[in-house]
């Protein structure tokens, strides 16, 4: 992801309180409270604009959706988007997703989708892997019984590798594609980087994951 510098991104963020929340911390474990609703609560790491959860959201009002960025400056573009309409089952989090466990209670999450997240090519940076076992411990605090890890990349050494953390760390995989866009997947919401590694021709690898409390 490229990084612009855009020092008006912070205080636009702070102007949209009613998609960016700003003290996640301060929800934990009410999010049901913040949606004013009982439906399910489907998490994005890593959204980046935000194209997947805007996408997701409208399609499936009887969800919520929150996805988290770290940097302001791409998570900006998302809030632009959505500002006119922001549907109100979509909030967006400015946070680091090492901190998930402080956002949401044991059990609180339906589902975490992970959708091309930076490989870390460098066995020195496996840790920053977001299907690195340390990450997979949080989400396996947050999601509920039977809730599901939903992961997708154009990687394949990252999707061999995510297989396995997944498999080690005791995750059923199913729905497995080594190349989605040729699969019988129907219903498939396309993210920002998945449009731009396909327009190139490239494969895309996605699987479904779960793990029994
Ligand atoms: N999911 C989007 C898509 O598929 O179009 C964006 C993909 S982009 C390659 C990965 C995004 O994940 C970047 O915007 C990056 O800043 C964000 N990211 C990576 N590690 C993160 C972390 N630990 N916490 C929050 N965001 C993170």
């Amino acid at each position: 992801m490229r990084l612009r510098n855009k020092p008006w991104a912070a205080d636009l963020l702070e102007e949209h309180p009613e998609i960016v929340e700003k003290s996640p911390t301060e929800w934990r474990g009410n999010w049901k409270k913040k949606f004013a609703n009982d439906n399910p609560i489907y998490v994005e790491v890593g959204t980046g604009k935000g194209q997947f959860v805007t996408k997701m959201a409208k399609a499936n009002p009887d969800v919520n959706f929150i996805g988290i960025e770290k940097y302001e400056s791409v998570l900006v573009t998302g809030v632009q988007r959505v500002m006119e309409e922001a549907p109100s089952n979509l909030r967006f989090l400015q946070e680091d997703v090492k901190n998930i466990a402080d956002f949401f209670e044991s059990s609180e999450v339906d589902r975490v989708f992970i959708n091309f997240t930076d490989p870390w090519p460098k066995k020195r940076h496996a840790k920053r892997r977001l299907t690195h076992e340390y990450f997979l411990s949080m989400y396996e605090q947050i999601l509920k019984k039977d809730g599901e890890v939903h992961f997708k990349t154009d990687n394949q050494g990252l999707f061999e590798y995510s297989i396995e953390s997944l498999t080690h760390y005791g995750f059923q995989l199913k729905n497995i594609s080594l190349d989605l866009h040729n699969s019988d997947m129907t219903n498939n919401v396309m993210t920002e980087y998945e449009e731009r590694f396909s327009k190139k021709g490239m494969r895309i690898f996605r699987l479904e994951a779960s793990l029994k409390k």
